[in-house]
């Protein structure tokens, strides 16, 4: 445990020095839980919604994108659900004074018993050696099995409770896990109480006649909203999808896993419309899809699983999360969820207006069922990021850190090195970087000898280095080195764009997700 919070600790300092995440208003000691993106984030930021679009709109010729406004009719709030039910559970710690979310708590908890099997795994696989067979020792080992029981019936009843809103035996099940205030160890705990996560504001500048609105705690409602108009204006086919991303808001009672959890947060959704009957079957295809997609950036299959949700939300028919091995253990990346034709229905009945499908071939109208996915951008950021940070041993005994972030997503693609500031090296390296720049996001640097500038690149997640030298002055050549392999390769400067292009190529990282 403690190595994890080391690895964290490490991925918040990293993204501070290189300038990727940056507190907000860090002058005047932060806001908590909202962040800004600084110079290269906001590349890395911008890179990862773009591969997210591409793959999802571009490559799909039923799916187009809107950008609905942040500010919506508060009428979208009632029909979706969000005044009434947009709620979590809090509790406080009387002693520490702290504030947590009931079913977080209890989570956590089994996120424990989930690691002393991970423990009994590990061992286990020790003592047997090759011949270890893992899914065979986790369906018949006495103390696994136990474990895992045990977490099943905490979760279901967890479940039901919320489900029920039977906030007084959450409070029961934390007293009788014996669950104590993680920083301060004490047990001494408030009754559980709903809490509202939307952030309210005010439209207009007379009090008495201002408009109260709501900052969108999600971006799918932009896009129901707009199903109508898309479908007509677009001549959309049934299924077909409409994809966005864009801020949302959310006053989340704790926010201490840095953009894990933010107050200021960006998603990136997509809403597929189905004929009613089908959800089921495009439900699976769309977490087929979505798993590829996120193991087309080779950040190790291992690190995804799905959780399929006990409680589902009161949209639901289906729902189930891709859960990623962040640095504090797996945790909700991405939802997938069958929301049925709950909110094209409740748009209708507050709105008055028809929101429907009308299928020439049966001659008859209907309200579309609708399967979603939506991934939080920052959170993906983290995943990768984090996965990304390694340090690594070298052959000569030395180390070096390294993000081996997709070489897609990395926010510099090609440094350019003049090996001296002198004899003409600077100037043939910049007039290089001038033709480089408007195929690629490039970087120029002299400073410091030529290795602590590589070391500089690695730790910043740059996967070309180029370096001129005299030799480059003579014969048109320059050297480039890979970051993952630490090759280095004597080329001609016309075969830059070519190497880097096809390195980077769109079609190349994502040859395994197919839709
Ligand atoms: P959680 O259970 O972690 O609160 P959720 O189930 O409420 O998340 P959804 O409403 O399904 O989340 O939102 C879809 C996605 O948006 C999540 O999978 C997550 O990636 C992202 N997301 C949700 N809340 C936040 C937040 N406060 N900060 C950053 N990303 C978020």
């Amino acid at each position: 445990m403690a190595k994890q919070e080391d690895l964290f600790k490490k991925v918040i300092a990293h993204a501070k020095e290189y300038g990727y995440i940056f507190q907000s208003s860090e002058i005047y000691d932060g806001l908590s839980a909202v962040y800004d993106y600084a110079q290269n984030g906001v590349e890395l930021k911008k890179n990862i919604r773009d591969y997210w679009w591409k793959a999802m709109v571009q490559l799909n010729d039923n799916i187009v994108g809107i950008d609905a406004a942040i500010l919506m009719h508060p009428t979208t709030w009632k029909a979706s659900g969000h005044i009434d039910a947009f709620n979590d559970p809090l509790i406080d710690n009387k002693d520490s004074k702290k504030r947590y979310r009931a079913d977080v708590l209890i989570e956590d908890y089994c996120l424990k018993i989930e690691k002393k099997i991970e423990k009994e795994i590990t061992k286990a696989a020790k003592r047997f050696g090759e011949s270890f067979n893992k899914e065979e020792f986790i369906t018949t080992n006495q103390r696994v099995l136990t474990y895992q029981e045990k977490i099943n019936t905490i979760l279901a009843r967890m479940g039901k409770s919320l489900e029920k809103e039977n906030l007084a035996d959450l409070k029961l099940l934390i007293e009788e896990l014996e669950i104590a205030d993680p920083l301060s160890g004490s047990k001494n705990w408030t009754e559980v109480k709903q809490f509202n996560l939307m952030f309210g504001t005010k439209l207009g500048a007379n009090t008495a006649t201002a408009m109260h609105l709501y900052l969108r705690p999600e971006t799918a409602q932009g896009i129901f909203v707009n199903f109508a108009n898309v479908q007509k204006t677009g001549r959309m086919k049934i299924p077909f999808g409409i994809a966005q991303t864009g801020k949302a808001f959310r006053n989340e009672i704790v926010a201490r896993q840095f953009i894990f959890r933010m107050r200021e947060f960006e998603q990136m959704e997509m809403q597929y419309f189905v004929k009613p009957g089908t959800e089921i079957e495009w439900y699976e295809k769309w977490k087929e899809k979505r798993l590829n997609w996120h193991k087309s950036l080779g950040l190790g299959e291992d690190n995804y699983r799905f959780h399929n949700h006990d409680k589902l939300a009161h949209y639901a028919n289906a729902a189930a999360d891709i859960e990623f091995n962040f640095p504090f253990g797996f945790k909700e990346l991405e939802g997938i969820h069958s929301r049925t034709d709950f909110d094209l229905k409740a748009h209708e009945e507050h709105s008055g207006k028809k929101l429907r499908f009308f299928d020439p071939k049966t001659n008859a109208n209907y309200v579309p069922y609708v399967v979603e996915t939506s991934v939080g951008l920052d959170r993906l950021f983290l995943a990768i990021f984090s996965k990304a940070l390694q340090n690594e041993e070298l052959e000569d005994g030395s180390s070096r850190v390294v993000l081996r972030l997709p070489s897609i997503l990395a926010p510099t693609k090609v440094a350019i090195l003049p090996l001296l500031k002198k004899d003409g090296l600077p100037e043939l390296a910049k007039s290089i970087m001038n033709d480089l720049m408007y195929n690629f996001q490039t970087m120029y640097d002299e400073k410091d000898a030529i290795g602590r500038r590589y070391r500089r690149q690695d730790a910043n997640g740059t996967p070309f280095c180029i370096t001129i030298d005299h030799q480059s002055l003579e014969d048109n050549t320059v050297t480039i080195r890979h970051r993952d392999s630490m090759k280095q390769e004597r080329i001609s400067i016309n075969e830059i764009t070519l190497i880097v292009s096809k390195e980077i190529s769109f079609k190349k990282w994502i040859h395994n997700f197919r839709v």
